[in-house]
């Protein structure tokens, strides 16, 4: 008999206290011995180990760890809050069955739980809530389920009423059972269950988490509208299967650093959150693009996807979700993409650091595996039954900043780098054609100063970072003809290639071929197309797109090839280029900026200066879209604008003309 499994993520504003509560997490369910608290004089919580994450006091890394809760593994993936590192959190997700949305019970929802419930519905993660820092003055947890629902548009639901708030706060109402439960112990870890009196406040909500579970079964809601007694099994049933399908969130109350209902959430967790196999994965034929829907079967092919890259001193893991089959080192494996072999060495488990070796690996779980070189974002089968996991949405990297070399040596350094291009599908390095500098492209300033940090931590090399601009794009504004003709004929075999054709503006690249009469035979095209895309992405900045027609061109019979044809094409594009009277794009966000009320004509003002066009504005919420290029030192231009009660989170909308 398998052990059941959860396998979920803990997902949060920055300070709602996800590190705290994971940190617990770890405690109450053995995993470690003692609490540390986070940002303390003892080296920070266990899940941080990157030394950066504990210097700057957020989590980076996704760091995967596994609990033993009620006979059930829970794989908690540790999601990073930080808006410069959502493609972290969007990989994550995508392996998840489930997460704790954790927000703070004084400043409820903020702007970067936005962020983080759209990437939830995106991929279709069922939540539980956890509503932390009951115990600080003006916590007030009704009213954060009840932005929940109106700001967040979640089906939120309290199944826990606290029992005490501020200073008083000293346990939970579990509005199920009727009961208060209390903690003992001088790590709280001692949990007492006592039938209560319910309050009118809990009382309330007891019946509205009844009725909207009713809302949800025949035999409940004529038995609630009876008024008879209940059956908590089939309640708590029809609760879990209405929170798989996303159409309710139970929430639980607690303060973490108090180590108050840490224990319960877990419970939450286990009776809530789906088990793998009751989730739904679809994945694609590479061959046909057939959608197969893949059931978590132990005999089946083996099917994984490696959703994080991760360097430690044992060299290199990749952290793999096994979707089917049993995984075990040595198994053949392909990667779809690319079509090589891959075979896994060693499958180990982390806890935050510490490899504990494991012998096999089944659906549903999450292990970090030895012996793969692949890049994150990459399916894993069974060479005989190729499938590809869907792909991921990756954002544009925006920022960039150049690089200099102090000290470590120029090896070292495209060593590092190109490791850390391999691990982290948002970061890039480009070389400036005509400066021979090297600049980093990223999701934000403060993604590419942990890039310079972990350069010199794991690679000994030292580098400055110049001023953050905005990385442009350019489009084609008409369409251009071209008739281009490369030859080169001195000494050796030589190249001929002549391409005739036209390039229109477009959004993204589109390739046409109507060359009649054999003019290029139809083995060159692919070079042709090659040589274009190619060229759309070397040009400084790149263009967005183009849609090219070949309609003729010439052959020598001798010196043509594909090589000729793919150089052809792409001085081509060079001459076009020169031509077709670019203009400049630069990426615009969307961004939203929250404080209290009384801040509301300061939130707009701070986003109209900076050219911001505001879309959406309610009392304490503004969202706006705004060039990048306008928002560098923004946050500490909010912060005194609004006198430190501002926050505000942003991603990347669209690429559009400068202003
Ligand atoms: P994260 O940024 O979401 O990971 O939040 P942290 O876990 O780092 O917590 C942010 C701050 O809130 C830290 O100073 C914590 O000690 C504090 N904190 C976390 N949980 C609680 C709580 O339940 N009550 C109170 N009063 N403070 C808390």
């Amino acid at each position: 008999m398998s052990i059941d499994i959860r396998n979920i993520g803990i997902s949060a504003h920055v300070d709602a206290g996800k590190t705290t509560l994971a940190e617990r997490i770890l405690f109450y369910a053995g995993r470690i011995r003692t609490i540390r608290d986070v940002k303390g004089g003892d080296g920070g919580a266990h899940m941080d180990h990157d030394p950066l994450e504990t210097d700057m006091g957020i989590t980076i890394d996704a760091a995967a760890t596994t609990v033993r809760w009620r006979d059930t593994d829970v794989h908690v993936v540790d999601t990073p809050g930080h808006v410069d590192f959502t493609v972290e959190v969007e990989r994550a997700l995508r392996v998840l069955d489930g997460a704790i949305l954790v927000l703070s019970a004084v400043a409820g929802v903020q702007a970067q739980t936005h962020t983080v419930g759209r990437q939830m519905d995106r991929y279709d993660v069922p939540c539980v809530a956890f509503i932390n820092k009951c115990d600080l003055a003006g916590a007030d947890p009704a009213l954060v389920v009840e932005q929940m629902r109106t700001a967040l548009d979640l089906p939120a639901v309290l199944v826990q009423w606290p029992l005490g708030l501020e200073h008083d706060h000293r346990g939970i109402i579990d509005l199920l059972t009727e009961e208060s439960v209390t903690f003992e112990g001088s790590e709280n870890e001692r949990v007492t269950r006592a039938r209560t009196e319910l309050s009118p406040g809990a009382r309330a909500a007891r019946e509205a988490l009844l009725e909207a579970v009713a809302e949800h079964d025949e035999d409940l809601l004529e038995a609630l509208l009876d008024g008879g007694p209940l059956d908590l099994e089939r309640v708590r049933a029809v609760l879990a299967h209405a929170t798989h399908l996303r159409q309710l969130v139970p929430v639980f109350v607690g303060a973490a650093r108090q180590n108050l209902g840490v224990q319960p959430l877990l419970d939450g967790v286990v009776d809530y959150l789906p088990r793998p196999e009751q989730r739904r994965v679809v994945a694609t034929d590479p061959e046909t693009e057939a959608l197969h829907e893949v059931r978590g079967d132990v005999d089946g092919a083996v099917l994984a996807y490696a959703f994080k890259l991760q360097e430690t001193d044992f060299g290199s893991l990749t952290w793999l979700r096994v979707y089917r089959g049993i995984l075990r080192p040595g198994v053949a494996l392909v990667d779809v993409r690319t079509g090589r072999k891959q075979r896994p060495r060693r499958l180990s488990r982390l806890d935050a650091g510490e490899t504990l070796p494991v012998a096999e690996a089944r659906p549903g779980e999450i292990v970090a595996v030895s012996g793969l070189d692949v890049a994150s974002g990459t399916t894993l089968s069974d060479p005989d039954h190729r499938l590809v996991i869907g792909e991921l949405h990756v954002p544009e990297p925006v920022v960039q900043r150049a690089l200099r070399l102090v000290d470590g040596g120029p090896d070292r350094l495209g060593r590092g780098l190109s490791r850390m291009v391999r691990e982290d599908p948002t970061l890039r390095v480009v070389t400036n054609g005509e400066t021979g500098e090297t600049v980093l492209h990223g999701m934000g300033e403060l993604h590419l100063e942990v890039i310079a940090h972990r350069l010199r931590e794991r690679f000994g090399v030292q580098v400055v970072l110049g001023e953050p601009s905005v990385a442009e794009r350019q489009a084609l504004t008409k369409a251009t003809s071209f008739d281009y003709v490369f030859k080169r004929q001195s000494g050796g075999p030589g190249l001929y290639a002549r391409v005739v054709g036209t390039v229109e503006p477009a959004t993204s690249f589109e390739f046409d071929w109507t060359v009649v009469g054999g003019a290029i035979p139809t083995e060159f095209r692919a070079a042709v197309a090659r040589g274009f895309r190619t060229a759309l992405a070397e040009a400084e900045p790149e263009v967005v797109g183009a849609h090219v027609v070949i309609t003729d061109g010439s052959t020598h019979p001798n010196d043509s090839s594909d090589r000729a044809f793919e150089l052809a094409a792409r001085m081509a594009f060079r001459e076009v280029l020169a031509k077709a009277e670019p203009n400049r794009l630069e990426p615009w966000m969307r961004v939203v900026a929250e404080a209290p009320d009384e801040w509301q004509g300061a939130l707009i003002q701070s986003l109209t200066k900076r050219r911001g066009r505001v879309l959406e504005a309610e009392p304490g919420r503004v969202e706006a879209e705004v060039p990048l290029s306008r928002m560098f030192g923004y946050a500490t231009a909010l912060r005194s604008a609004t006198s430190g009660a501002g926050t505000f989170s942003m991603v990347f909308d669209r690429f559009d003309t400068a202003v």
